[in-house]
């Protein structure tokens, strides 16, 4: 039985939606609910997890890196620790975004919805939810902020090739906020034969908790690969966190193991100033945003804030209502790494380990080395790899091309 299935984190989470979203939402719960625990259900689930995306994926020793750190550790003789990656940046379509939209696509088809529509910003969930309906064969609708489109014109083509019609949006400031509203727009025109696939542990009731159920995966996964590999749990967790779901799928499966501390990683991005990171839980406040109370970064008007990253994926401004709560009660700590550790971090991890890891992933890994340095050498860390940096590689060439400081 699952937790949280009132969708309340403490006080955060619930569902602040306009009446007609009620409904829809209400339906979604209970086939959520039902399926969940269907046999058959998981059956499916577990075939295309393992078939398609490629899991498991493995829980991998990074002793390269963690020798690095430990060389140069200012305490000398201690210091380095033992820094394992959770190879998401190896499934089927470079990140751990797939293993959500399988899992809603299946849902999808289960509720005899034939047409799903999402939204997306920087296009990666555009692309993992258009990969799920090709496979699937359901009717695919993207809504994308003009001027996004623009700025990922390989991912609208991307999701073109994969049969996603992906819709501008030229409304308010044509971004992801903008496509988000043209999303529930049609959302409640349509719900009869329509499911809207979101891409994080964040909106109303039932999407952060059912986020989190198909994501956990990976935090099943490497708690049983760390104790056949160590014999052991891990001391640390760590991971990026945008809207959190990467995080929330490493962090749940250990929630009630107290020995493991639990770290989420946040976009510091160029200073603290407003509009120049996105660090909803180190800075924000407590707010509702899209539909749900959360940590988030508003202006005086209650309006969300302008927010920026180094990693487009981690440019949100709230997070889920679940992380909001682990900070309240003290089961989790949330840290902010800026957009030149990151950099930093991502030319490191592709030299030592031959690795190159996705900038929103760069940023749990620049906190790793951090703490790694100050921890004797016997600790172990579990760092989630979200996503592999290929989609990066030209963005990080072109800020680096002056200076080469690669
Ligand atoms: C989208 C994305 C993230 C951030 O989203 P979460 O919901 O916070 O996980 C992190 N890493 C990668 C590779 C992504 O594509």
């Amino acid at each position: 039985m699952i937790k949280n299935q009132n969708g309340l984190f403490g006080q955060f989470g619930g569902s602040y939606v306009p009446d007609f979203l009620q409904t829809p939402l209400k339906e979604l719960e209970e086939s959520f609910f039902k399926y969940i625990d269907d046999p058959d259900f998981q059956r499916e689930l577990q075939y295309y997890f393992k078939e398609y995306v490629g899991r498991e994926n493995p829980l991998y020793y990074a002793k390269n890196l963690s020798s690095s750190v430990e060389s140069t550790s200012t305490s000398s003789g201690s210091g380095g620790a033992k820094i394992y990656l959770k190879r998401e940046d190896l499934n089927h379509t470079g990140a751990h975004k797939i293993n959500n939209a399988i899992g809603q696509a299946l849902l999808a088809k289960r509720m005899g919805k034939k047409r799903v529509i999402a939204e997306t910003g920087a296009g990666q969930h555009g692309v993992a939810t258009a990969t799920a309906c090709a496979l699937f064969g359901l009717e695919c609708i993207i809504y994308m902020g003009a001027i996004d489109t623009k700025r990922q014109e390989l991912n609208v083509f991307r999701m073109e090739l994969l049969g996603a019609k992906v819709i501008p949006v030229n409304t308010g400031t044509a971004t992801l906020k903008d496509a988000v509203d043209e999303a529930l727009n049609d959302y409640a025109k349509n719900y009869s034969n329509t499911f809207y696939l979101l891409g994080s542990a964040v909106g109303p009731h039932p999407y952060p908790v059912m986020v989190r159920e198909f994501q956990s995966v990976i935090g099943r996964e490497a708690r049983q690969q760390i104790l056949s590999i160590e014999g052991r749990l891990p001391d640390y967790l760590l991971a990026a966190v945008g809207g959190g779901s990467n995080a929330i799928g490493l962090f749940h499966p250990f929630v009630d193991d107290e020995s493991v501390k639990i770290i989420g990683v946040e976009p510091g991005g160029k200073s603290d100033k407003e509009g120049d990171h996105a660090a909803s839980l180190c800075k924000g406040e407590v707010g509702i945003i899209h539909g749900f109370k959360c940590y988030t970064l508003q202006n005086a008007n209650g309006e969300p804030s302008p927010v920026h990253s180094i990693a487009a994926g981690l440019a949100y401004p709230g997070v889920g209502p679940e992380h909001s709560y682990y900070k309240d009660i003290g089961r989790a700590e949330y840290v902010s790494v800026s957009d030149q550790d990151a950099l930093k971090a991502f030319s490191l991890l592709s030299k030592t380990e031959g690795i190159i890891p996705a900038l929103e992933s760069a940023h749990a890994v620049a906190y790793a080395i951090t703490l790694a340095k100050t921890l004797p050498k016997d600790k172990i860390i579990i760092i989630n790899l979200s996503g592999r940096g290929d989609k990066d590689v030209q963005q990080v060439e072109e800020m680096l091309r002056d200076t080469k400081k690669i």
